[in-house]
């Protein structure tokens, strides 16, 4: 438990379109790892037509080309307050096709290019090949180093100026099957083709998401109490360096 009453907000976005592969795990995981610590958690779905209102942690999952060009609309109209969110350091999370939608812009393989919100210097083209299979990455950030998860994309991300790789892919394809970059950071932003859902099997990056949200509310920097990881370690440590 946390010495002291927190509290930080979180916003789902889309996830009646954006949720594909379990995504909504990353939800879960974050309320519940601040719940087991006493931590309150003021939760908001946000659907197409809602309005966004201000948050210290937004989360948009994956999804086909199909609701992804639904939301790349909605996402678009709030563009200018997201960069004003970003800015203000508050924490964004986006997977797989969420995650192209924080960049310039995604151009699926037919159809016309989606406009992103911008958020990273990055953007997105479809290629020919899908991948699909399990992912290693090792970050330069966490401790334990690695993260794991499940890509199924057609999208080639590249990453531009400022904006820097999640990790460097050990296992899988990433962003572009490549370069060898997976996923991106920008200021407060991450973004990743991670699914699986990504956080239940890589507490480090939910704590560490969680730290950054309450930094942003409270102004100060804070190192979240232990919870008993073993299974959710177990699980990771299984995982890392497989391919199948
Ligand atoms: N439609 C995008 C692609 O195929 C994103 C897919 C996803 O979110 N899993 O690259």
């Amino acid at each position: 438990m946390e010495k002291r009453n927190l509290k930080i907000s979180i916003a789902h976005l889309y996830p009646k379109l954006l949720n594909l592969y379990g995504d909504m795990g990353n939800i879960i995981t974050l309320i519940k790892r601040c719940e087991w610590r006493g931590i309150s958690v003021e939760f908001e779905q946000i659907n197409i037509g809602d309005k966004i209102s201000k948050h210290d942690l937004y989360f948009i999952g994956g999804g086909q080309d199909k609701q992804q060009q639904e939301v790349a609309g909605e996402l678009y109209k709030n563009k200018d307050f997201l960069i004003c969110e970003r800015d203000n350091n508050s924490v964004f999370l986006g997977i797989c096709g969420g995650y192209q939608l924080f960049g310039h812009y995604y151009q699926p393989f037919e159809g016309d290019k989606l406009l992103g919100i911008s958020l990273m210097d990055a953007y997105t083209v479809a290629g020919k090949k899908r991948f699909i299979g399990n992912v290693t990455i090792q970050t330069d950030f966490l401790t334990p180093s690695t993260l794991v998860g499940f890509e199924n994309h057609s999208g080639l991300t590249y990453l531009q100026g400022d904006t820097i790789p999640l990790g460097k892919v050990t296992v899988g394809n990433g962003n572009n099957g490549v370069d060898k970059t997976e996923g991106a950071r920008y200021k407060n932003v991450f973004g990743t083709y991670l699914h699986g859902s990504l956080l239940p099997k890589n507490p480090n990056f939910a704590d560490y998401l969680i730290e950054l949200a309450l930094e942003k509310r409270y102004g100060e920097k804070f190192n979240l109490s232990k919870l008993d990881d073993k299974i959710e370690y177990e699980t990771h440590n299984s995982l890392v360096g497989k391919a199948y």
